[in-house]
């Protein structure tokens, strides 16, 4: 199969969109910024072994690469316009494309955003770079250093069952093994197909003052929040919203039990806001804690206690300690 025989086969589905002027086949795909917003821009790449086992099936990696650029652009809480994905591989296997492709797909259809373009290479490390373009309005862009002494923190969704799902494929052993066979499916789904909250961003924009999405462990992302931000927080481990899954692994191994504050790849909002915008809010979200003046990141245990914190969440080029 030829590269155009693989653009054609894999990623040419047409597209229906409003926002597309010209999708995958020119030299450049042409997009219509909906009037007096401006266009936001991120990139992910995904190598292989790297941001996820080598053992991930296919559509989960295709599910992921856009579950992850979407999260991005919820964090804004922009709307989709387009993506475009560049796709480094060593071979043409179509047993591993065709699924890839339908879970890129399966999402982008979900939220009505097209595959615009993109390139495809061949190289030694399958490597994915995904570019996506959304809109907002310059007034309502969600930025990471809006966040003000007194505001609410809150979350979406659980925290902390990527995490486990990872240790559950990377280290089965450490499994408790009164956790049932559903529990482990819904932890590593967590983990290989993350709900990105984009409906949930649009909704914040009108009310949040910062948000981030936590795709590197809640403590590191909120501390790039407080610095964007020039304030401190109180986070108060006891409100971290805890899914059954979770609870269960921990009540057999509380050796665990603070991995949430550090594990990545949860890709739920982390947002904060006026405490009087709360009752309004309408989607569902948990407070963890409060933004400060002292600029200090304080983490108060179960007890209420001072947890000394000098942990961080997943950095690629510092010598880390996946466990
Ligand atoms: P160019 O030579 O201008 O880089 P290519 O021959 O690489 O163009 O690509 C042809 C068309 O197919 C372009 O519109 C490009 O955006 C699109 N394309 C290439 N690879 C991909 C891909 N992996 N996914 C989506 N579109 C792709
Ligand atoms: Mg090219």
């Amino acid at each position: 199969m030829t590269e155009f025989e693989l653009i054609a086969r894999y990623f040419s589905r047409p597209c229906t969109d409003a926002a597309v002027v010209l999708g995958v086949g020119d030299d450049c795909a042409a997009l219509r910024v909906p009037e007096g917003e401006r266009l936001l821009v991120s990139t992910d790449l995904l190598v292989d072994g790297r941001h996820f086992p080598e053992s991930t099936a296919a559509f989960d990696v295709g599910y992921k690469a856009m579950a992850v650029n979407l999260s991005d652009l919820a964090a804004m809480g922009a709307r989709p316009l387009g993506v475009t994905l560049g796709l480094a591989l060593p071979t043409i296997e179509p047993d591993w494309l065709e699924p890839f492709a339908q879970g890129f797909y399966a999402l982008a259809e979900h939220y009505g955003i097209c595959l615009v373009g993109g390139d495809t290479v061949k190289s030694p490390v399958r490597t994915l770079a995904v570019t996506i373009m959304g809109s907002a309005r310059p007034d309502r862009m969600l930025t990471r250093s809006g966040a003000r002494p007194g505001d609410l923190i809150a979350v979406t969704g659980t925290i902390g069952d990527a995490g486990l799902g990872l240790r559950s494929i990377q280290h089965p052993e450490s499994m408790p093994a009164s956790l049932n066979p559903e529990d482990i499916d819904f932890l590593q789904m967590r983990l290989n197909r993350p709900t990105p909250r984009v409906d949930e961003g649009r909704r914040l924009a009108e009310v949040a003052h910062a948000a981030i999405d936590i795709s590197d462990g809640l403590l590191q992302d909120l501390g790039h929040v407080l610095s964007a931000s020039h304030v401190g927080a109180v986070v108060e481990t006891d409100r971290l919203p805890i899914s059954p899954a979770a609870r269960a692994w921990f009540a057999a191994d509380p050796t665990q039990r603070h991995l949430p504050l550090t594990a990545g790849d949860d890709y739920e909002l982390l947002f904060t806001l006026p405490p009087e915008q709360w009752g309004t809010l309408g989607i569902s979200a948990t407070v963890i804690g409060r933004i400060t003046e002292d600029k200090r990141l304080r983490v108060l245990d179960v007890e209420g206690h001072d947890m000394s914190v000098h942990v961080h969440g997943f950095d690629h080029f510092a010598p880390v300690d996946l466990d």
